[in-house]
């Protein structure tokens, strides 16, 4: 007779049939687990990477509108063709000496300035005089324009003083009644075409050359302070001479002549017409964190909104305890990295 200890194949076979199944369902229930952890790890890893994303892209917002790191610097010109503006380039040699409230007409070079984004070290030709206090420097480029004389009625309204950065393609009629109130004319570009002017260093040059001589004839001064179509800091002219920006950012200084970028950016060119509330909210964002701010705005027909918050604007400052001045040869350097 079968005690209940003896071997029968039947039922052992029933047991390891039971056994397998217990391990496999032990080994189902391990790998849903694993699968679950993994799961929920890879949802927490998504959720980091957003955020890392999320504070990347704000700090590159921060970045770009404090100039530290730049895209194309301003928008391209032809944002202002809608008006028959300038849509070349346009710096415009200013003579910051010549405005009498604020500068010394011929400063004496004593500096030399390293410029850790450039290759090397290049003396700086004029000496720089800081500010005692914080300083606001209003910058309006690619003019002048019809806006140009009720930007001027603003500023002499507050009694402030700016930059004009001219270009060639514009009313240079207004430069004497620009530097006769005492405000900077300096040198944007003669002609805005980054296609022209960045295809060689003769080719920038021989522009520079063209627009300072109509400045100088127009109000009798010649003008070293300059700002490069597109900033420094432009990839653009990347297109039409490798390397452009990097040899251009020495040589000018070479010359004799100073370049100056900007700081905080209203904006105004990211569009024709960039709402009034926007250009205001952006500077009450970047700007007044600094002790120099220079601020990019444009003086073109197609930039009224410009000139409507431009009052705004100054009284931001002036609650900041800002005072304004005219760049000059003497004014710190305010410069971005060279991207080409
Ligand atoms: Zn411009």
């Amino acid at each position: 007779m079968n005690t209940p200890h003896s071997p029968n194949p039947h039922h052992q076979r029933h047991l390891q049939y039971q056994r397998t199944i217990h391990r496999l369902r032990m080994e189902e229930l391990v790998l849903a687990i694993v699968s679950v952890v993994l799961i929920v790890a890879l949802v927490i890893c998504g959720i980091v990477i957003n955020n890392l994303n999320k504070e990347k892209a704000e700090l590159t917002d921060k970045l770009k509108a404090a100039g530290i790191i730049v895209t194309s610097g301003e928008p391209s010109a032809p944002t202002d063709s809608a008006n028959g503006e300038a849509t070349t380039d346009s710096t415009a040699s200013a003579v910051s000496s010549q405005s009498a409230s604020t500068v010394s007409t011929t400063p004496p070079p004593e500096t030399s300035w390293t410029d850790t984004d450039q290759d090397g070290e290049v003396d700086y030709p004029y000496a720089v005089v800081e500010p005692t206090q914080k300083t606001c420097y209003l910058t309006f480029d690619d003019g002048p324009s019809n806006n140009t004389l009720k930007i001027l009625d603003i500023l002499k309204q507050y009694n402030v003083k700016a930059t004009f950065f001219v270009v060639g393609d514009a009313n240079l009629d207004y430069l004497s009644r620009i530097h006769n109130e005492g405000h900077a004319v300096a040198l944007h570009a003669y002609s805005h075409t980054y296609s022209q002017i960045y295809q060689s260093t003769e080719a920038y040059f021989a522009d520079l050359k063209k627009i300072s001589d109509a400045v100088k004839a127009k109000i009798g001064v010649e003008s070293k302070v300059i700002r490069f179509p597109g900033g420094s800091s432009n990839t653009v002219s990347r297109s039409y001479c490798s390397g452009i920006m990097t040899e251009l950012s020495q040589e000018t200084l070479k010359r004799g002549y100073v370049y100056f970028d900007w700081n905080v950016d209203s904006t105004d060119a990211s569009g024709n017409n960039v709402p009034v509330e926007q250009l205001i909210e952006n500077i009450q964002r970047y700007g007044g964190h600094s002790s120099q701010d220079v601020v990019l705005m444009h003086d073109t027909g197609a930039k009224g909104t410009t000139v409507e918050a431009l009052p705004s604007i100054i009284e931001y400052y002036q609650s900041q305890g800002y005072t304004f001045a005219p760049i000059t040869v003497n004014t710190p350097p305010c410069t971005h990295g060279i991207n080409n």
